[in-house]
């Protein structure tokens, strides 16, 4: 059973935002283009390996896709399957080309037409996982559930090297058409419950519970400044800014295109670029809403969770909601945020 969706990463929903919002030929938005393939990229390998998952017995395993955690410091797992007699934690990597791994180091080479590149050793990543999530079960008093990590390569035109000394790695690090067949193993190696139905379905919630994504400063990474932005209603068909709200309706004076939750876009955006709260004066000034009545009135009907009174009030996201423009059926105007 499936109780953490896989979904764009947030990050990925933050270059988005931010390549809808940067003019054409700004100088980053290459580097904002090379890191967001990447993401997507990512994103695909996991998609691969969620196909291999899905012939799971579903009353066997709870799945979760993206949880994070926080031990001493915060961490995130690619996957992470529980079931009564183990947990195994996956650390999935879509990556082309060919990566020679060597003894005891931290870093892996990959190489792609002739050009050598040094990334993170997988297998000590996934370790790192191992070890924090140990410890946050330690934590939370679930014992005796055996742990287990993977690095899974999604796609098997990627070719593994490494040195007759050093063949253990394949005992962790395996391709995705060969996952189903390693989690066979596991469950003959733990062939007995270790804990009850009870006990697995409350560390399931708990697990849930504590799954908290986070939105990092993406201007300061890119070393950009709110300036450099477009702000405003961006029209969904053509791309001009900015509508305008006339009579209940975001209008587009170029294509006369018109929406009632073209905002929508924009409060995301705002939330995934700028802050993490908003005022109504900021969402006004943003959307470019000369009048602070409808302010007021479109922002009210988003159902914002907010804090404190009158002008103060501060708006936020409600725990964990990233709402991504690209569903179409998410964008019904309110329905988002309740
Ligand atoms: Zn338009």
């Amino acid at each position: 059973m499936i109780r953490l969706e896989l979904t764009l990463p947030v990050q990925a929903e933050q270059c988005i935002a931010l390549l809808r919002r940067m003019p054409k030929g700004h100088p980053v938005r290459s580097i904002v283009e090379k890191d967001l393939r990447s993401w997507l990229k990512g994103y695909y390998g996991e998609q691969n390996v969620a196909y291999h998952l899905s012939f799971l017995p579903e009353n066997d395993y709870y799945i979760f896709h993206g949880l994070r955690l926080k031990d001493k410091y915060e961490f995130q797992m690619d996957v992470l399957l529980i079931s009564s007699k183990f947990a195994l934690i996956i650390e999935v990597k879509n990556i082309s080309g060919k990566l020679i791994f060597k003894k005891g180091s931290d870093v892996m080479t990959r190489v792609l037409n002739n050009l050598e590149e040094g990334m993170d050793n997988p297998i000590q990543q996934v370790k790192r996982q191992h070890l924090q999530f140990k410890n946050w079960l330690k934590f939370h008093q679930f014992k005796g559930i055996p742990l287990e990590h993977l690095v899974v390569i999604s796609k098997t035109s990627t070719i593994i090297e490494t040195t007759p000394d050093n063949q253990q790695i394949f005992q962790k690090l395996i391709y995705a058409q060969s996952l189903l067949d390693k989690i066979t193993e596991l469950e003959e190696k733990y062939s007995k419950p270790r804990i009850t139905k009870n006990t697995l379905s409350h560390l399931s919630d708990t697990l849930l519970n504590a799954h908290d994504i986070s939105i990092s400063d993406i201007l300061q990474k890119y070393q950009l400044s709110q300036t450099d932005l477009i702000p405003g209603v961006l029209c969904n068909s053509c791309n001009c800014y900015p509508m305008e709200f006339i009579s209940g309706s975001w209008r587009c004076k170029t294509c006369k295109e018109t929406s009632k939750t073209a905002h929508i876009t924009a409060v995301s955006d705002y939330f995934l670029l700028y802050s993490s709260t908003m005022t109504r004066k900021q969402f006004a000034e943003f959307l470019k809403i000369d009048s602070s009545i409808k302010a007021r009135y479109l922002l009210l009907a988003l159902n914002l969770p907010s804090a404190g009174t009158k002008r103060a009030t501060k708006y936020f996201l409600p725990k964990n909601c990233i709402f991504s423009p690209h569903d179409e059926n998410s964008m019904k105007k309110g329905e988002l945020f309740k």
